[in-house]
């Protein structure tokens, strides 16, 4: 498997490069926007790491370029951007799945391996219908048997986040990194406030509950009769 990373820091470069090589995978390192571009676009890589702050090309130009393209390649956001309008644009960019710096190696390796099991992701898919429930990611819609479910902005990132990895459980940790752009402490129960919040909006008002609880894990999205893969 061979993975492109595209990252000015040299020395965030260098530590991917290793430790993915470590992991069993064929890595080239592009140290500007447009030799990432360049290569991303002629190199047959199964994964994309792309930092957003190039120089020359950003991220957010490459991937929007790849996309046009026509390659559909799964491509990682990894960036010390760390907004939800951020995370939501490099998502409907197309980006497959976002990491924000500082990070864990071992949650960078897992989320690889995660994509690349996926295969060629529906990289650009804002629709997602599970059960009764419609999520419109590019209307910011979401419905269950037809009814208009209103969430703040950030109940709609978790449902997003919840929806996107379905049948997988998340970790606390995860959600926290990916919501709130914060260090999970295991004292604070805001993920589990949000998570009720969510369930009360989304499925308590209907037969088949679709938020699961995994104890001592964490939260996983699910319908009845899927296949937990
Ligand atoms: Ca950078």
């Amino acid at each position: 498997m061979k993975i492109l990373i595209v990252e000015d820091e040299s020395k965030i470069g260098d530590y991917l490069r290793l430790g993915l090589s470590e992991a069993g995978f064929v890595v080239d390192v592009a140290r500007n926007g447009l030799d990432g571009q360049h290569l991303a676009m002629t190199g047959h890589y199964d994964l994309l790491i792309l930092d957003i702050m190039l120089p020359d090309v950003d991220g957010w130009r490459l991937l929007q370029t790849l996309r046009e393209s026509g390659h559909s390649t799964p491509v990682l956001f990894l960036t010390a951007r760390d907004s939800v309008d951020d995370r939501v644009k490099g998502l409907e960019l197309g980006a497959d799945d976002y990491l924000v710096k500082p990070f864990a190696f071992a949650e960078l390796l897992a989320r690889v391996r995660s994509l690349l099991r996926r295969g060629v992701a529906p990289v650009s898919e804002t629709l997602f219908i599970i059960a009764d429930l419609e999520l419109d990611v590019a209307r910011r819609r979401i419905t269950r048997a037809g009814r208009r479910i209103t969430l703040t902005a950030k109940e709609f990132a978790l449902m997003e986040l919840l929806v996107r990895r379905r049948g997988e459980v998340l970790p606390r940790s995860l959600i926290a990194s990916q919501i709130w752009d914060m260090n999970f402490d295991g004292n604070t129960n805001v993920i589990d406030v949000a998570i009720r919040r969510l369930r009360a909006k989304v499925d308590d008002d209907f037969a088949v509950k679709l938020i699961h609880t995994v104890r001592g894990m964490g939260y996983m999205l699910d319908a009845p009769g899927d296949a937990v893969t």
